[in-house]
């Protein structure tokens, strides 16, 4: 027992079983003895030995620490064994995630190809889509946004139907935006995008007006958004001769009340007619067709030399000469003595046949006017030729286009209108009907302007009876008499009013007009 504790501590130490059988033999003893006493040191755990080289000196219960110290090992090592296993683990899951989520990505995002060769054409309500299709059992989706919103939905294109898309009852000079997507089972594509603004309409109501000398405004109603106008004048009536004015919106003048659009030319010839057109554009090079072309006469400056606009007066005008008697001559002088100027209201045909009258009316200051070539129709049956002829004639005897028009009759239409807006040529009626050409009486044409006549009258009489003439040689120092100035028709409406009188406009008084 003495040596037990040795032997027990050596042999703990070393394999149990062949420490025990080699006892038996004396001569391993000594053997045993000298390498037993080794074998702990060197059979030692590493783990001992460095607790001993720090001085702890090996106890009874070493052998116990050494037993839990393996198994601790163990225990880490098993630990360390299954973290790598649970790596690997979690590393093979992560892999085999990733592969799904590829593959659902793969199947989930592989797209359906887009639209071919997508194209839009526009016109001011309307816009045509067309593309091809690429590739087979596809269907289309057709998105449309306008100005304002979002995409919506307006058309399927089936597999089988035309791939083309029109859209209607647009509105004009707008901005819209498609989106074709393409459509393959639960599939789809992105969406081919394309976009384009419809085209402006013509504005509306083009006018050409002049009421300054030397002017002319257009007028024109548009309330489109468009970047501006391309204007075309010229004084040829096809435009054949026309210069082209771009200007953008911010050169257009907009009244604030009517919302009408304006432009005006200035330093035009004074008397001259020009035409016009215009056609509004906006972006990408979208413009409205042009507008019908209009005319317009520059009007001219009014002589009001002598004339006193607070005064009375009155305008005697003369239908129907001059004729090849002396009555013109007669009324012309009568004029000449009593000072101030008359309108004359003269035919074509006598116009050409006597000339000279014509010239002298206009050299002593008094304002020729149209009334139809011959007199052959009157009223509503009175054509634009039998203007406009008269017209021809009376410039190319004394050198001025008239600016007034009678209308044998009296009565006016839409085409006498129109026709005296394109000659620059205001209509005149009357307030006062002398009756002269039915009662061929100048006292009782006399009496008849004594009896009624007022500040700002039109008169009427006609320089071809004999009659006339002796009542307007009597009744002239009479009114002058009276205060009345007497003024032509333009010098009346230019004093009453304070501007020319307007083309198209019919006025029977200073202050009355239709
Ligand atoms: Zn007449």
């Amino acid at each position: 027992m003495e040596r037990k504790p040795k032997y027990t501590n050596n042999r703990i130490d070393s394999s149990e079983g062949s420490t025990v059988n080699r006892r038996t033999s004396p001569s391993d003893a000594s053997r045993k003895t000298s390498s037993e006493t080794l074998r702990p040191d060197r059979q030692r755990p590493s783990s001992t030995s460095k607790r001993t080289s720090a001085g702890q000196r090996p106890s009874a219960s070493a052998p116990t620490r050494k037993k839990g110290s393996s198994a601790t090992a163990r225990r880490i090592a098993a630990r360390k064994r299954k973290q790598k296993q649970r790596r690997m683990m979690l590393a093979a899951a992560a892999a085999v995630l990733i592969i799904i989520v590829a593959i659902l990505l793969i199947v989930f995002t592989s797209r359906v190809p887009e639209a071919k060769n997508l194209t839009i054409k526009s016109t001011d309500n309307s816009q045509v889509l067309t593309w091809e299709r690429n590739g087979k059992e596809i269907s289309y989706e057709v998105y449309r946004k306008g100005s304002e919103g979002d995409f919506s939905l307006v058309r399927t294109i089936g597999e089988e139907d035309a791939t083309t898309y029109t859209a209607e009852s647009l509105s004009s000079a707008t901005l819209y935006k498609y989106k074709v997507v393409a459509v393959k089972g639960h599939k789809k594509s992105k969406g081919a995008v394309i976009e384009d603004l419809t085209t402006p309409v013509i504005a509306a109501n083009l006018t050409a007006n002049t009421q300054v000398e030397k002017s002319l405004t257009l007028v024109w109603d548009d309330s489109q958004a468009v970047n501006g106008y391309d204007l075309k004048f010229g004084s040829a009536n096809d435009l054949s001769d026309a210069t082209t004015t771009t200007v953008s919106l911010d050169g257009i003048t907009v009244d604030e009340t009517t919302g009408l659009r304006s432009y005006t030319y200035d330093e035009l010839e004074e008397g001259a007619i020009y035409y016009f057109s215009i056609r509004s554009f906006c972006d990408k090079d979208k413009y409205s067709d042009w507008t019908p072309i209009v005319s317009a006469r520059v009007t001219r400056a009014i002589d009001m030399s002598g004339i006193d606009p607070s005064a009375p007066m009155v305008a005697i005008t003369f239908d129907d000469g001059p004729d090849g008697s002396d009555v013109t001559t007669r009324i012309l002088d009568a004029f000449a003595e009593a000072g101030g100027h008359a309108t004359f209201f003269q035919l074509g045909d006598h116009a050409e046949a006597q000339p000279e009258k014509i010239k002298r009316m206009v050299a002593e200051g008094h304002e020729v006017g149209n009334h139809t070539y011959d007199h052959t129709h009157m009223s509503g049956a009175v054509t634009s030729d039998d203007i406009i002829r008269a017209n021809n004639s009376i410039e190319e005897v004394c050198g001025i286009r008239p600016y007034s028009f009678r209308c044998p009759g009296g009565e006016s239409t839409d085409l006498i209108v129109d026709t005296c807006i394109s000659e620059g040529m205001s209509v005149f009626h009357w307030s006062l009907d002398t009756r002269d050409w039915s009662r061929r009486d100048a006292d009782a044409v006399i009496a008849e302007i004594k009896n009624n006549v007022q500040d700002g009258d039109i008169i009427l009489m006609h320089n071809i009876y004999s009659s006339t003439a002796d009542a307007v040689e009597q009744i002239l120092p009479w009114l002058t008499d009276q205060g009345y100035q007497l003024v032509t028709v333009s010098q009346l409406l230019q004093a009453k009013n304070g501007e020319p009188p307007l083309p198209g406009i019919t006025y029977k008084r200073a202050d009355y007009s239709w």
